[in-house]
């Protein structure tokens, strides 16, 4: 039967999104521990409803690489879902705790995605969407499972008007403003791979000073950091436009980059003209290798829409030459990356590449590699 809200006894918070906060619950009756993600939902109750019936889906997916769902319930003005709890979590902490991650092991990873993508489409005719280290699972079993799937297009509108979705994993032509497609998730793989392997944000190499201001899960939003990039911009929420107005901290003029457009979905990026060119009064290196940001005594301030821009414009990441990664991962990860989606693989192509059959990958343990992180 489906948990009921007074069921549920919270016993940690696992982390905070942009679109809301994961809470580990004990279901009481049962005794299962669960995840119960809950997401502030500004629609009106009929639309609410449609989401629930939408999230439905999520309770008949049945795959061992995607996140099992025990139901989802409003509770005035969330809706709550509760999902299986993965008590390795995300791979985005993984890799912040333990460094990059072994190119054998991200190879599994990327196989177990590749094959949870692919039963979303083929079984539910379902994109993921959002594709990224922080959707992507793991437990002690060594499972590997992909959560935060795009089940209910009602859910995708409302979170639509706050930004939400609006993702540095995107792929080229999604910024540019075409329609998700299965190829646009291939993209968001291919991010996350090199992310995984390098231990860090592809796209932080735009600026060497920005590393820890650059981080995933930025929105649509100019952030700033201090010099030693300290600041993490990850966990803004944004439920409406007039909080974003009144949240904001105030930026004095000089600093302030372009506005976003205010109906900025699909993100259309920020026509070169309007960039902000680094301040003559920078450090010399910091001027040679930062594009499109701006610094201004010290204090450094990026936009998303920069990095859109710098996406759409800029050759895509690639697998580092001197990393020791096998040539079967560098050919894998550009097969992901191609910025023309026309000629991108899709995930039934990319589960036939020789990177899953090489013997080093065969190998993995992923139980046993789970036990070390
Ligand atoms: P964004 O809001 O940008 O998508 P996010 O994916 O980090 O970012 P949430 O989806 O709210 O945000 O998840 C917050 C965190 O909760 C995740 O980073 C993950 O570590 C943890 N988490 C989510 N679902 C589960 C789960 N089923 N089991 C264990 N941990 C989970
Ligand atoms: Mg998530």
């Amino acid at each position: 039967s489906l948990p009921k809200p007074e069921e549920l006894k919270n016993i940690a918070e696992l982390g905070m999104g942009n679109g809301g906060s994961v809470m580990k619950v004990e279901h009481v009756p049962s005794g299962i521990i669960m995840a119960k993600k809950v997401v502030l939902i500004d629609a009106k109750p009929s639309v609410r409803k449609q989401i629930l019936r939408e999230l439905h889906i999520m309770h008949l997916c049945d795959s061992p690489h995607i996140v099992s769902s025990y139901g989802a319930f409003l509770q005035d003005p969330n809706i709550c879902i509760c999902m299986e709890f993965m008590d390795k979590k995300s791979f985005d902490g993984i890799y912040k705790r333990t460094g990059a991650i072994d190119i054998d092991v991200v190879g599994k990873v990327a196989e177990s995605v590749l094959k949870g993508l692919l039963y979303l489409y083929d079984e539910h005719h379902i994109i993921h969407r959002d594709i990224k280290p922080s959707n992507i699972l793991l437990n002690s079993e060594g499972d590997v499972k992909l959560c935060d799937f795009g089940v209910s297009g009602e859910l995708i509108n409302s979170l639509a008007n706050t930004f939400v979705g609006t993702s540095i994993y995107m792929s080229p032509e999604r910024i540019q403003g075409a329609e998700y497609s299965i190829r646009s998730d291939v993209w968001s793989l291919g991010i996350t791979i090199v992310e995984l392997a390098h231990g860090r944000f592809p796209f932080a190499d735009y600026s060497d000073d920005l590393n820890s201001a650059i981080t995933p899960g930025g929105l649509g939003l100019p952030f700033s950091a201090n010099a030693n990039g300290s600041s993490r911009p990850n966990s803004l929420v944004i439920p409406s436009r007039e909080e974003k107005e009144k949240e904001l901290p105030r930026v004095d003029e000089e600093k302030e980059l372009p506005p976003l457009p205010p109906d900025a979905q699909p993100p259309v990026p920020a026509p070169s003209s309007t960039l902000p060119v680094p301040s003559a009064g920078g450090q010399g290196s910091t001027r040679r290798r930062s594009r499109g940001v701006s610094l201004h005594g010290g204090a450094m301030t990026m936009s998303i829409l920069e990095l859109m821009h710098l996406i759409v414009r800029e050759p895509a990441p690639r697998l580092k030459e001197d990393g020791g990664f096998p040539e079967e991962s560098c050919g894998f990860v550009d097969a992901c990356l191609d910025k023309d989606y026309e000629k991108r693989k899709t995930p039934r192509d990319l589960l036939a590449y020789p990177w899953f059959g090489i013997e080093r990958v065969r190998r993995v343990d992923m139980k046993v590699w789970a036990a070390t992180v």
